[in-house]
């Protein structure tokens, strides 16, 4: 069965998307730990990161310094820490999140930004990442 990131791939499932180029996904966490925090995502499916090949490995990296470089122009903070874990959806992705500090990076934390904002934030950090990825 399709994983739930595969389906917003698809369209199948609403998110709110920052880029995409043809192997790579970005879309913003639904339940973010930071305002800005972003998910990236190869569009082939493979469960664990480590179980990439080595080209789909550096590829998505490549797409996610991109994504990072304009998620830091767009929102306020001093860094995107990058963060892997995997235990909740079975489809490869990386976080990238806005922090000002290292408590900023508590995923038994999380937030609920309505709707409205987080469709204001997407459009603003896709808008930065799209020069990007040209
Ligand atoms: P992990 O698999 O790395 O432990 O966590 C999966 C992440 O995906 C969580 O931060 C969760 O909030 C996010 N997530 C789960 N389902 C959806 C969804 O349907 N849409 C979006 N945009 N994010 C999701």
């Amino acid at each position: 069965m399709a994983s739930i990131f595969t389906k917003i791939i698809n369209g199948e499932i609403p998110c709110y998307k920052i880029a995409e180029d043809e192997k790579h996904f970005a879309f913003l966490d639904i339940n973010p730990v930071a305002p800005g925090h972003t998910l990236v995502v190869p569009k082939h499916e493979v469960s664990y990161i480590f179980d990439l090949s080595e080209e789909e490995y550096v590829a998505l990296e490549l797409f996610a310094r991109k994504v990072a470089k304009g998620l830091q122009e767009a929102v306020p903070c001093t860094r995107i820490a990058e963060a892997v874990i995997g235990l909740e959806v079975p489809h490869t992705h990386i976080h990238l999140v806005p922090i000002k500090s290292e408590g900023d990076m508590n995923f038994s934390r999380k937030l609920s930004i309505p709707s409205d904002e987080m469709q204001a934030l997407a459009a603003k950090i896709s808008a930065a990442v799209d020069i990007h990825l040209k």
